[in-house]
């Protein structure tokens, strides 16, 4: 199935109590298009960068064969910067800054080519701008979608009517209560499926995610991390790699929304071992195997 994904590209500034980047490649789809990228090519990515955005990046993109032709170029701009700082406790981040600069402006264009994408992955962004893109496709098989609470915050009613749209909403833990204003998160899922989406995906950081559909509740491990350097992207990173797999197969079996959520934990995973994308630069289709199936031997009992 062809992927078309939209969302942001960003120069990030990083700290963490291992190190500190400056202007890294990234934004959400980036990282949702480069861990997509091991499952199916081309990957569509539809987004907007200023003059200033390094040909390293571009060349990147390219080499995982990510089509740029939907990335829009405003020549005289700046790229958007994002910058954030973790703690000790790396589950808890600081936004120390959000320069939108382009993307203050972005207005998503579908190229031609791009508007009978099967599979469509909507990042991060305005809840307005994530139904113009859906506006502009003709009759996807399945509409994957991302949030936070920024948006659930400012754009609840935008939000509500974009939720209408799509079949997969994958949000954290904090995002799903906040949405539902539910505490528990079984009953979040169902008051959130009630909005519009048939499968809800919380992710709950370093404890796992929930998969939660009507006849089903999966509770998928967290990969046990010694070496965690940098959370970011990790989000993004399990949308591409969930995004990725059920692309890759064309199958939306509850057994396989399984996979691919493990699939998505797997991406995450080799995320956050390195600094923003570097996790994602240099996989190989068999790393991924051999810890598709670690994850598998995580919850594996015998019962007697
Ligand atoms: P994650 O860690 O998966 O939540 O995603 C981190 C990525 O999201 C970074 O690469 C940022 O550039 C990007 N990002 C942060 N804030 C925003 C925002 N308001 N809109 C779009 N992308 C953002």
């Amino acid at each position: 199935m062809s992927v078309l994904v939209v969302g942001s590209l960003a120069l990030d500034s990083i700290e963490t109590p291992f190190g500190s980047v400056k202007d890294s490649l990234g934004g959400s789809a980036v990282f949702i298009s480069v861990a997509a990228s091991y499952f199916v090519n081309p990957i569509r990515l539809v987004g907007v960068v200023g003059g200033d955005f390094p040909k390293t990046g571009v060349d990147f993109l390219h080499e995982r064969e990510v089509d740029l032709d939907g990335m829009q170029v405003i020549e005289h701009g700046k790229t958007f910067r994002w910058s954030g700082r973790y703690r000790y406790d790396l589950n808890e981040r600081d936004t120390l800054s959000t320069d939108l600069n382009v993307f203050e402006k972005f207005d998503p264009k579908i190229p031609e080519t791009y508007r009978k994408s099967r599979c469509v992955c909507l990042g991060n962004i305005d809840p307005v701008l994530q139904r113009k893109v859906l506006d502009q496709m003709e009759k996807p098989r399945i509409v994957v979608c991302d949030t936070m609470n920024y948006w659930i915050e400012r754009k609840n009613r935008e939000l509500r009517e974009t939720l209408k749209l799509i079949n997969v909403l994958i949000l954290n833990d904090s995002e799903a209560r906040l949405l539902s204003r539910e505490p528990n998160l079984i009953k979040a899922a169902r008051v959130i499926r009630g909005l519009g989406p048939s499968v809800v995906i919380i992710k709950k950081g370093e404890h796992g995610a929930l998969l939660c559909t009507e006849s089903l509740v999966f509770s998928a491990p967290a990969y046990p991390m010694e070496n965690i350097f940098d959370p970011t992207g990790a989000g993004d990173s399990f949308a591409g790699g969930f995004v990725g797999w059920l692309a890759r197969t064309d199958d939306m079996s509850e057994e396989n929304l399984k996979r691919a959520v493990i699939y998505g934990s797997t991406l995450a995973s080799f995320c956050v071992e390195k600094f923003g994308i570097d996790g994602l630069r240099d996989l190989t289709y068999l790393q991924i195997q051999d810890r598709f199936r670690e994850f598998r031997e995580l919850s594996r009992f015998d019962e007697d």
